[in-house]
């Protein structure tokens, strides 16, 4: 019997070449893995009348290992983004996304080694809105300018932001765990608690309450987000894992990921208690669907944080390797990954999995 069973989930557009490119490369490292190939997103709705399916979910909760291909949101149909729902039916808390600089990847920056922690369920994303002009929002406004005191505009729109003791004790002390096993040195705590001093300012509490407990073994200091965006700009050397609540998180993944050369190269991981699901940062870029043409080096290196996460060290350092060798050669890469992005030399998806499982073949 196969020590690891895994659903995976296609997914749309490129989804299904480069969940292809990364089941063949993950299977040439020899670990048996069983894939259980699953459908969610805009092919499981004819069949299902849903783009999440129970029997998904319910399959992940049992496996505790997913990996997608990107999953379209289909706009005016009335369903939610699949993405979303996904890590808040599984309860996914924490999204994971190191970014890491490659040689031969393109970029105006060196030697980056930045592992984001983003709080995946609160915050403004918590989806708790009210649209402007309704008799809802009037009487929430009503009841806000009674409790606060303040004048809110006529005609405002609201959403609220929700930042809990548990919701932020968890996500801080998954940032220190995760730099305690991974051996990073630092965790830095962001948010802007100087303006909203009870949502932003519970969260550094608990933050400066949690890294107590690891004091002599990580260290702790914390950045206002505005300043953590200049400082990251200007000397990215200096931070290692940052945790941040969701909204923040979100902003600042894009602009680490930006720092070692875009969402080519953004894998990431959302993880819950006991379930795990890995993914790329990117979409599910429509226009190249089917065309053997992506960069399949985010999805693959969301299948090392699988595997590093199933604590197969050696398997992840081995196809990580091969990655980043395959980058640094810059032969048998995407057209994203050369210079001309016109340039002919370049390979299709397939053909850059194909050189990754040989130099994965040739260290045994
Ligand atoms: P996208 O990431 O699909 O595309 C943005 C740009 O990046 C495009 O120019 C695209 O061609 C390029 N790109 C993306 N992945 C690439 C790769 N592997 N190699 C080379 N180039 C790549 O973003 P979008 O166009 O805003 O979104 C398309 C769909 O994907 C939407 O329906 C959106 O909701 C969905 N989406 C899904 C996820 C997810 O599944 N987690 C994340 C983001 C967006």
């Amino acid at each position: 019997m196969s020590k690891y069973k895994v659903v995976l989930i296609p997914g749309d557009g490129i989804g299904p070449e480069l969940t292809e490119a990364t089941r063949r490369c993950i299977d040439a490292l020899g670990l048996g893995i069983e894939w259980q190939i699953m459908e969610a997103g805009e092919c499981a709705i004819e069949k299902y009348k849903t783009p999440l399916p129970e029997h998904v979910l319910e399959a992940i909760r049992k496996s505790g290992f997913a990996i997608k291909g990107p999953i379209t949101t289909p706009i005016g149909t009335g369903f939610r983004s699949v993405n979303v729902e996904l890590r808040k039916r599984l309860d996914l808390y924490a999204c994971l996304r190191p970014c890491k600089s490659y040689k031969g990847v393109r970029s105006k920056y060196e030697n980056i080694d930045l592992v984001i922690v983003r709080e995946n369920t609160e915050d403004l994303y918590a989806g708790v809105e009210f649209e402007r002009g309704t008799k809802e929002t009037s009487e929430l406004i009503a009841l806000f300018e009674k409790f606060s005191k303040k004048k809110i505009r006529d005609g405002s729109a609201i959403s609220i932001k929700p930042i809990s003791v548990e919701g932020s004790k968890r996500i801080v002390k998954f940032a220190f765990d995760y730099a305690l096993a991974n051996k990073r040195r630092k965790v830095t705590a962001v948010h802007k608690a100087n303006i909203m001093k009870y949502t932003d300012g519970l969260f550094l509490e608990v933050a400066r309450d949690v890294a107590k407990s690891y004091t002599g073994k990580i260290e702790f200091e914390d950045r206002i987000v505005d300043n953590m965006c200049m400082q990251l700009v200007q000397k990215p050397e200096d931070y290692d894992v940052l945790v941040l609540p969701n909204l923040y998180g979100d902003i600042i993944s894009d602009l680490a990921a930006g720092l070692v050369g875009g969402l080519g190269v953004a894998p990431g991981a959302n993880i819950g208690e006991g379930i795990a699901m890995f993914e790329p940062t990117h979409g599910s870029a429509p226009k190249y669907k089917g065309m053997n043409k992506v960069n399949p080096v985010a999805e693959i290196l969301s299948g090392v944080l699988m595997l590093r996460y199933m604590g197969e060290k050696y398997a992840a350092d081995s196809l990580e390797a091969a990655v980043a060798s395959v980058i640094a050669e810059g032969r048998d890469v995407t057209y994203d990954m050369k210079n001309d992005r016109f340039d002919k030399t370049a390979v299709g998806t397939s053909q850059m999995a194909d050189a990754i499982i040989k130099k994965i073949k040739s260290r045994g």
